[in-house]
C-alpha cells in the first residue's frame, strides 16, 4: 500500500513520463484578482490560457501539486469541514496541464491509465461525468459527445456499460469556473463508488455522499468568462485537471489497496492526518475516533460527545494546515478580506480546542508535526516554521483573553432568551471578537435560532459609522524577506496620498 508521499510522487512521475515538466506549487496568495486564496491548480496558469504568456515548457505541458484553500468566495467548503470526510479548507490538488497542446483524448486516456492501470482502481466502481447543458436554464455550450465517446470506449474495454458508467451533469457540476470571471469550460470528472458492494450504478454521483466521491476533474478550457457575463472563445483549447490528493490517499489507503471496501474511506484516516491526530492525542490526552454520518445525511453534532470530539480533532487539524500554509506564504490573520477569513479560521480552531481541553495556545505545538510530513514538498513551510508558530501563538493568546468570557455569556444569555438575537451576536463580535460564523456554530450545536438578518443590519450600520470616521485602512503584511510583520495604513483616501504609511513594526 502506498504512503501519501508515494502517491503524490507516483502522480508526478506518471505525468513526467508523459513529457510533462514538474513545476512547483504557486503561493496561496492568488495572482488573479477577485480571489481570496489560490483555489485551484489552474490559477497560476491563467495567463497561459489567455494567451498572454507563452508556455516555456516543450512540449507545452506541466504537472504539479498545488496548495489550495477553499474558504470564502465562490468555492467555500468551510462549513463542511469536520462534518464530512472529504472536504477541507486546505488541500492539495494534483494536476496535469496542456497549454494548447493535447486535448480531450489524451486527458481522458491518461486519467484512466493512471487510475485504473497503474494504481488499480476497480473500473466497475468508477463513474465518469460529462457536460450536458440544461438549455432551458441557458447553460452555455453543447453536450460533450467527444468526452462521452472516449469514456465509453474505456468502459466497454472492461466489459462495462457506458450508459450506466457515464453520468450527465449540467452547468452546476460539469462546467468549471475559477470565479465569476476567468478561463473556464466544460469538464468531465471521475467519481468512485465506495459502498461495500459497489452496486449503486451511479445513483450517488454528485449527491454529496461520502460513499461516492469525486476524485478528479478534467476541465477542457475553451472560454473566458468576461465581467459582463458573456463567454469569449479563447485562442486555443487547453487541459486543466485537478485531483484531490487527500481523497486519492483515502480511497487507496482505507481499502488496503482496493482489497477491502467494508470500511468507509475518510481523508482523516490517512497518513496525511494521522500524525497530526497522534500529536493532538498526546497533547490533549483524548482519542480520535473516526465517525460517519448515516447514509444520505450529514453529521449532527448536537448533544453527542464522541462526535463533538471527533469533529474537533478534524477541524483543528484542517484549520492548522490552512493557517500554517497561509502564514508561510505571507498571509496573516487580520481584520479585512482574506486576512479576516484566516482570523475566523483561527478563532474556530481555538474554540474547538476548548472541546479537547486546551485553554492555552496549543496550535504552535502541531507545526513541527506538519513540517515533518510536508516540509520537503513545500520548503516554505520548513523555512518559515518559526514565524508560523509565533503568529499562531500571538493570535491565540489574544483571542483566549475574551473567548471564555464570551462563551459564559453565550450560555447565560441563550438560557434566558432561548435564541441568539442579532444584538447579542453583534455584541459577541464587537466586544469579544467572535466571528459570526463561530456564534452561528455555537447556536447550531445547541439547536438555537440566530437572527442573521438583524446581525447583518447592525454590521452594516457599524461599517457606515466606521467609513465616516476612517481616513485610512490598516493592512497587515508579512515581509517575506525579513519575516517582519508590518501594519500599513493604506492609501489615505481623503488626501489621495499615493504613499503607503508605515505605522508599526512588531
Ligand atoms: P466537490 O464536488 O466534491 O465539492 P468540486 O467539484 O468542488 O468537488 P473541483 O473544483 O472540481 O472540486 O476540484 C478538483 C478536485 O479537487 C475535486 O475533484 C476533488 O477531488 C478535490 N477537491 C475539491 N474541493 C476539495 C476540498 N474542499 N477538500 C479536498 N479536496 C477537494
Ligand atoms: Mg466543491
Ligand atoms: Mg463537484
Ligand atoms: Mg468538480
Amino acid at each position: 500500500m502506498m504512503t501519501a508521499t508515494e502517491i503524490r510522487q507516483s502522480f508526478l512521475d506518471f505525468f513526467r513520463e508523459k513529457q510533462h515538466t514538474v513545476v512547483p506549487s504557486a503561493s496561496l496568495m492568488p495572482q488573479s484578482p477577485g480571489l481570496l486564496f489560490t483555489n485551484a491548480g489552474m490559477n497560476q496558469f491563467v495567463p497561459y490560457f489567455l494567451g498572454v504568456w507563452t508556455p516555456p515548457w516543450k512540449p507545452a505541458r506541466a504537472t504539479d501539486t498545488q496548495k489550495c484553500i477553499r474558504a470564502g468566495g465562490k468555492h467555500n467548503d468551510l462549513e463542511d469541514v469536520g462534518y464530512d470526510s472529504y472536504h477541507h479548507t486546505f488541500f492539495e490538488m494534483l494536476g496535469n496541464w496542456s497549454f494548447g497542446d493535447y486535448f480531450k483524448k489524451e486527458a481522458i486516456h491518461w486519467a484512466w491509465e493512471l487510475v485504473v492501470e497503474r494504481w488499480g482502481f476497480p473500473a466497475e466502481r468508477l463513474y465518469a461525468t460529462v457536460y450536458a447543458p440544461d438549455k432551458s436554464k441557458g447553460d452555455p455550450g453543447e453536450f460533450d459527445q467527444e468526452a462521452w465517446n472516449y469514456w465509453a470506449e474505456l468502459f466497454r474495454s472492461h466489459g462495462l456499460d457506458p450508459d450506466v458508467h457515464i453520468v450527465h451533469g449540467n452547468v452546476k457540476d460539469n462546467f468549471w469556473m475559477m470565479g465569476e470571471t476567468g478561463p473556464c469550460g466544460p469538464c468531465s470528472e471521475l467519481h468512485v463508488d465506495l459502498t461495500p458492494n459497489g452496486d449503486t450504478h451511479g445513483r450517488l454521483v454528485n449527491k454529496d455522499s461520502d460513499l461516492c466521491i469525486e476524485i478528479w476533474n478534467l476541465v477542457f478550457i475553451q472560454y473566458n468568462a468576461e465581467s459582463d457575463g458573456s463567454m469569449r472563445n479563447l485562442p486555443a483549447c487547453h487541459v486543466d485537471t485537478g485531483m484531490g490528493f487527500e481523497r486519492a490517499c483515502s480511497i487507496m489507503q482505507c481499502t488496503d489497496g482496493f482489497k477491502d471496501f467494508s470500511r468507509k474511506p475518510s481523508n482523516y484516516a490517512t497518513d496525511v492526518f494521522r500524525p497530526l491526530f497522534d500529536r493532538l492525542e498526546a497533547l490533549s490526552g483524548r482519542k480520535y475516533t473516526d465517525v460517519y454520518p448515516a447514509p444520505g445525511s450529514k453529521l449532527v453534532a448536537a448533544g453527542d460527545d464522541v462526535l463533538q470530539e471527533a469533529i474537533a480533532f478534524r477541524v483543528i487539524a484542517d484549520h492548522l494546515r490552512t493557517l500554517s500554509f497561509s502564514i508561510a506564504d505571507g498571509i496573516l490573520p487580520g481584520n479585512n478580506g482574506r486576512n479576516y477569513v484566516l482570523r475566523r479560521i483561527l478563532r474556530r480552531a481555538v474554540r474547538y480546542g476548548r472541546r479537547l481541553g486546551f485553554s492555552q495556545p496549543f496550535l504552535a505545538q502541531l507545526v513541527d508535526t506538519l513540517m515533518a510530513s510536508f516540509g520537503q514538498v513545500f520548503p516554505e513551510l520548513a523555512s518559515r516554521a518559526d514565524t508560523v508558530k509565533e503568529v499562531l501563538t500571538r493570535e491565540e493568546a489574544s483571542f483566549n483573553e475574551t473567548l471564555d468570557r464570551g462563551l459564559e455569556l453565550f450560555d447565560a444569555e441563550t438560557a434566558s432568551a432561548g435564541k441568539v438575537t442579532g444584538e447579542f451576536a453583534f455584541k459577541l463580535y464587537d466586544t469579544y471578537g467572535f466571528p459570526v460564523d463561530l456564534t452561528a456554530l455555537l447556536a447550531e450545536e445547541r439547536g438555537l435560532d440566530i437572527d442573521m438578518e438583524r446581525f447583518n443590519r447592525l454590521m452594516e450600520e457599524q461599517r457606515d459609522r466606521a467609513r465616516a470616521a476612517r481616513k485610512s485602512e490598516v493592512v497587515r503584511a508579512l515581509d517575506l524577506k525579513t519575516d517582519a510583520v508590518t501594519d500599513f495604513t493604506g492609501y489615505d483616501v481623503d488626501e489621495c496620498a499615493a504613499t503607503v504609511l508605515e505605522v508599526s513594526r512588531q
